[in-house]
């Protein structure tokens, strides 16, 4: 039987897996122990936890444990990579490029950095979402300290071409990072093979709790340091202050081993999730795939609907599918998306926007339902639509 509502919003966050929770509970209650107590069981208890945690991370991306910088979250790890190397940096020079489509963490901490009078070159991206590796090597001047590449949008799913722009960076001496709090845990994602230098990641977007993730710090070939952005106690080897979250930290890991074995098969399984949905609803005349096809995540896909306002749809649907028009930071404001305003859409393409995020447990009765619940709403949105008549008049579409 399907179950209501339909939670198809995995982008924004996931929910814990049950497995991660289990292994989390001890540590609220028996195991409470600060990892940092050096003077007894308890405190020894919950850092053999954190650093069995450390390890299941670091497994995922193929880290060092070493190199594994637990923080709150994805904000926390982009805020702490970006200021952090511009700091440290300072003596070689302030200037950082990233991306138009970047995370507003990224994107607003290098607008932070701009303010305190660091050069920030934003690079556009082509229709595709891609970014153009030509253009990013241009871009490169001997005051360059960080390029900040997203592995993967949250928006559309597109993913960039890591490696060349890792061959790029090394080339021209600069280091790389990668916010990857989408990518991780969804496909593989190889800190040394795609020669990342830093790398953002968050628990909750992975099937693990909210309010942790990670920050990858490269220890050799190049041995990467920052300037600390939080003071205290020196905790995670002096780069983040403040006690750990042990439960939280616990849950992290689990949920990083549970998608280091089964990313396989579940990526099979939840892109063809994917496609089915993207199949169901391109049955309907004017819907548009945002961003490239070939080079996306499993479970994201961004559609345009012309003719059919987002606002509109949502409304409709939302007591019994939960999905957004964009990411869940900017979502609150009705300016139409920034990512999607990148690619070129005009603004009523933009307006007309969903985001899919499916995830580990959506199932095909789920997309089924779906499928028909939005081809109604969307045929219903344009009979109502004074614009939809005029596009259809313009463009001699014929009415289905
Ligand atoms: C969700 C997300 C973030 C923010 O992560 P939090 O852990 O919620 O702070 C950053 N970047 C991307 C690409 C995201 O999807």
């Amino acid at each position: 039987m399907l179950k209501l509502p339909i939670y198809f919003d995995n982008n924004a966050t996931t929910p814990c897996d049950p497995r991660v929770v289990e292994a989390m509970l001890p540590y609220f209650t028996e195991k409470f122990g600060n990892a940092a107590s050096r003077t007894h069981a308890f405190g020894w208890e919950g850092e053999e936890a954190v650093e069995q945690a450390r390890e299941q991370v670091a497994r995922l991306i193929g880290a060092e444990p070493k190199e594994i910088v637990f923080t709150s979250g994805a904000t926390e790890a982009d805020n702490l990579a970006i200021k952090g190397v511009f700091e440290m940096y300072a003596a070689k020079g302030s200037h950082i490029i990233t991306v138009a489509t970047e995370h507003k963490a990224v994107l607003d901490t290098c607008h932070h950095i701009g303010k305190l009078g660091g050069e920030v070159t934003y690079l556009p991206v082509s229709r595709e979402g891609l970014v153009d590796l030509r253009t990013l090597e241009a871009a490169i001047r001997p005051s360059t300290v960080l390029i900040a590449v997203m592995y993967a949008n949250n928006e559309i799913g597109v993913i960039q071409p890591i490696r060349e722009i890792s061959g790029i960076a090394r080339k021209h001496g600069v280091l790389f990072f990668v916010d990857a709090a989408q990518a991780a845990g969804k496909v593989p994602v190889h800190v040394q093979s795609d020669g990342i230098d830093l790398l953002a990641m968050s628990a909750h977007k992975l099937y693990g709790p909210k309010g942790v993730g990670a920050l990858y710090v490269r220890r050799r070939d190049p041995r990467v340091r920052l300037t600390a952005q939080m003071d205290g106690g020196g905790h995670e080897r002096g780069m983040r202050s403040g006690t750990l979250n042990v439960p939280a930290i616990v849950g992290f890991g689990k949920a990083c081993e549970l998608c280091r074995l089964e990313m396989a098969t579940e990526a099979v399984r939840v892109s063809g999730l994917r496609d089915r949905l993207e199949a169901g609803l391109l049955q309907l005349e004017q819907v548009f795939v945002n961003g490239s096809r070939q080079h996306r995540l499993p479970g994201t896909v961004n559609l345009s609907f012309r003719g059919a306002p987002a606002e509109g749809l949502i409304t409709m649907i939302n007591k019994n599918i939960a999905l957004s028009s964009g990411s869940a930071c900017t979502s609150a404001s009705l300016e139409p998306s920034y990512v999607l305003k990148a690619l070129g859409l005009d603004d009523d393409l933009a307006h007309s926007s969903l985001r899919f995020g499916l995830g580990r447990f959506n199932t095909e009765n789920e997309v089924d339902y779906a499928i028909s619940q939005l081809r109604m709403g969307v045929e219903r949105l344009r009979a109502q639509s004074p614009m939809w008549e005029t596009y259809k008049e313009q463009n001699g579409v014929k009415n289905r």
